[in-house]
Order: structure tokens, then sequence, then C-alpha cells
């Protein structure tokens, strides 16, 4: 009998057991993958919020040194004019873009230190329950036998296509197609020289450029989901075209260095799921999947296992109990969550600017804390109800 059971053991499975764990609760983490192993999926930003949570935790240092430097300049390029800023308000005052290799090594590897157990080659199949309540899940091993396990209550932290929330009935809202969201082509670069981050928002593009682990660099082309997208044997002619039109200066850089990955990409939709009910709850992917435009999952990823862990430990140490504890969990989550989901929807679409925008970006050019704050929206650390305020948006076009 567990205190929890966590299914999926990557960044929101693996941070919210370790919580639980050094809390003192008995954890268990199942997933059907080997651990730890990387993530195609993913550009692996991680906005300055989450890097803040990784400091809390005392785990920065260790995701540092798996030779991931911390990311400190970010410019947007617009064409006619370049917002250069960081987000204001952080602890680290960084962004960082790990492997997921070596975050969910990182992440892990605390969990277990803290005294979760883990087991891998364990697929969920379906909760088991008294009642309404779920107690534990049932699941079948790499050899085709059975696992069972027990706990007060199962955390599903199974990523987007999430099977605990199936087998739960989570209610799904605020959903949007993948053919409305982006479509994100990039792959993986030694030998660029890049200036910091690097956004280029151009007509129904965006180009983005980082340093990852060991001194590579994520590049990559986001288009808008319904446009044509080139056949695989054309990616590269596709990808080195879009720079060398849209980005030339990024493009002659690309060339000078060398692609050392397979191309990536795809588009998913994106969506909210009920966040918890009797005896479980869902974090990361599997209770909110965001758009990649924006770069936010991992950082939701973290923040929700800081939040549902504090409540499961509140439920886990009173009479009141779990359930009582994981009432407010989705309006708590949701307050955060759901402005920046419609924030990464509409910016997926990545339709032409509208006047008003355009007024706003000229508005913002020379203003460094209001820029800053613009920043903050990817940072998470402004939100878009503060940023988008119509008191806010007074004071910057009063100052521009
Ligand atoms: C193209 C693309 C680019 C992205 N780039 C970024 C970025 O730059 N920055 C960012 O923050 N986010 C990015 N994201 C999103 C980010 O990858 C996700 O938000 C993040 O991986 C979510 O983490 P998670 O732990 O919730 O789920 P996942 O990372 O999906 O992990 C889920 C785990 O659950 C396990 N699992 C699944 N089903 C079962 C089962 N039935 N039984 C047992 N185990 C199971 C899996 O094996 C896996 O280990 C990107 C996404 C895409 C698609």
């Amino acid at each position: 009998m567990y205190d929890v059971i966590v299914v999926g053991g990557r960044c929101a499975g693996a941070a919210t057991a370790l919580l639980l764990a050094r809390q003192g609760h008995k954890v268990l983490i199942v997933d059907q993958a080997q651990l730890p192993s990387d993530v195609r999926l993913s550009t692996h930003l991680i906005w300055h919020a989450g890097v803040d949570q990784l400091q809390k935790w005392g785990l920065l240092d260790a995701v540092v040194a798996t030779n991931c430097p911390l990311l400190t300049g970010f410019s947007l390029d617009m064409g006619e004019l370049v917002l250069r800023g960081t987000p204001p308000g952080t602890q680290a005052e960084a962004a960082l873009a790990p492997r997921r290799l070596a975050l969910d090594k990182v992440l892990l590897d605390a969990a277990l230190e803290a005294g979760a157990e883990l087991r891998q080659g364990v697929t969920f199949e379906d909760v088991i329950r008294e009642g309404e309540r779920v107690t534990g899940i049932r699941g079948r091993l790499a050899d085709g036998s059975g696992f069972t396990a027990h706990a007060k209550v199962v955390v599903g932290a199974d990523g987007t296509h999430s099977r605990v929330a199936r087998a739960v009935g989570a209610e799904v809202y605020n959903e949007s197609p993948k053919e409305a969201g982006s479509f994100n082509l990039y792959s993986y670069f030694t030998g660029v020289e890049l200036d910091g981050v690097e956004f280029y928002s151009r007509p129904e593009r965006m180009i983005y450029a980082w340093e990852t682990n060991d001194g590579r660099t994520v590049i990559g082309v986001i288009q808008p989901g319904n446009a044509p997208r080139p056949a695989r044997q054309d990616m590269e002619a596709h990808f080195l075209q879009e720079l060398s039109t849209l980005t030339p200066g990024l493009a002659a850089r690309v060339k000078a260095g060398q692609r050392d990955d397979e191309w990536l990409g795809g588009a998913i939709g994106t969506f909210c799921r009920q966040a918890a009910g009797p005896g479980w709850c869902l974090v990361g992917d599997a209770g909110v999947t965001m758009d990649p435009i924006t770069a936010a999952g991992i950082t939701n990823a973290l923040r929700d296992a800081e939040l549902a862990s504090t409540l499961i430990h509140q439920g886990l140490s009173t009479p009141q109990g779990v359930d009582a504890a994981l009432a407010d969990y989705q309006a708590r989550r949701d307050a955060i969550a759901v402005p920046l989901l419609g924030f990464a929807q509409e910016m997926a679409k990545l339709a032409p600017p509208t006047e008003d925008i355009i007024k706003l970006f000229m508005a913002l050019a020379g203003n460094q804390k209001q820029i800053d704050r613009y920043y903050g929206l990817f940072g998470q650390t402004v939100t878009p109800a503060e940023f988008f305020d119509p008191a806010n948006m007074a004071e910057i076009f009063a100052a521009a």
C-alpha cells in the first residue's frame, strides 16, 4: 500500500514524486519506458518560472552541470523592430534548455534519493476502484504479466495521451484541434553562433534558436498547423529556404554549422482536462497540454508538481483527507493555466497582427520596463491579465 502512485516518471511525474517523497510519503513511480531516456518531440526550453522551481528544489546546479548553459539574453525580431529584454521578478534570472535525458534524469534521481520507488516497464491500463474512489492501478509488465498496486491517491503524469485521464473519465474543455495549432519543424546543430535566445516573428511564421546541452543548438521554424507541410525528403530544403528568405543572418550562421540530428516536428491538439476526482489527480500534459509555440509545457509541469504535491501532502496529513485537499486544485491550476493556454492557442494561429497589436509593439519600443514585462508573459512571471490589463496598456501608450 503506497501513499501515492505516480504514473509517468518524466518532468511532471518525477517532480511530483520528488516533492512528496521529500515530505516523507511512500511514493511509487511507474513508467512504461526505460528511464532516463530522451524525448524527441520537445525543444526543451524551460522559462524563468520553471528555472526558479528547479533552483528552489536545489536541482538547478545539477541541471546546469549536465553541460547546459543558463540563457540570459532574449531577442524578438519583428523585422523593423527588435525587442531585447528579460522577464522581471525571477530568482535565477535565466532560462534553460536541457535535453530531456538530462532534465528528467536529475528530477528522477532526486525523487529516488528522497525515497520514491521506481518500476519501469509497467504500462498502466486501468485504475482500481472501491465504489467511486480510485484506490490503485492495474497494468502490464513487458513480459505480458499483470501488475497491480494500491495507494491513497493516483497521480496521472502520463502525458498528453494520458490513459489515466481516460480511465477516470476526466472531462476535457478549452480544446483546440492540432490543425488550429502550430506545426513545428526543427533539428539540432553544432557550430552555430547564437546571440542568446533568438525569436523571429514573420508573416505566418515564428523562427527560433537557442542553445541546449553540449554546445548544440536547437533551431526551428513554426508555421500554422493547417498550412502545407514539407515531405520528409524535402524538410532540409524547406527549412533552409524559409531561413534564407525570412532570416538571412541566421541562415548564414546555420549554413556555417552542421546539422547533427534528424528533422523532427509535429503538431498537437491542445486542451485542459478535469484536474482531480476521488482518489486521483492529473499533472503536466495529462492535465493541460499547450501549444509548443510558447514553450510552456515543462514550466507548467513543474508548477503543477508543486501545487498538486502541496495539496496531496496536506490531504495525507489531515483528517479531511486527500479528496478535500484536492477539491480546489483545478481552480488554482486553471487560474494560471487557462489564460496561458488561450494565449498559446491564439499565438499558434500565426495570424497577421491586428492594428492594435502593431500599435502595441510600436509603443513598446524603447520602453525597457514594459518590454521586460512582455517577456514575462513567456517567462510566466507576468500573467496575460496583468500585461493586457487596460491600466497597463494605458501606461504603455502614455509613455510612448
Ligand atoms: C514539438 C514540441 C516541442 C515542445 N517544446 C517544448 C519546449 O521547448 N519547452 C517546453 O516547456 N515544452 C515543450 N513541449 C511540451 C513538453 O514536451 C511537454 O509539456 C512535457 O513533456 C510534459 O511533460 P509530462 O511529464 O507531463 O509528460 P511526458 O514528458 O509526455 O511524460 C509522460 C511519461 O508517461 C509515460 N507514460 C505514458 N503512458 C503511460 C502508460 N500507459 N503507462 C505508464 N507510463 C506511461 C511515458 O513513458 C512518459 O515517460 C514541446 C512539445 C512538442 C510536441
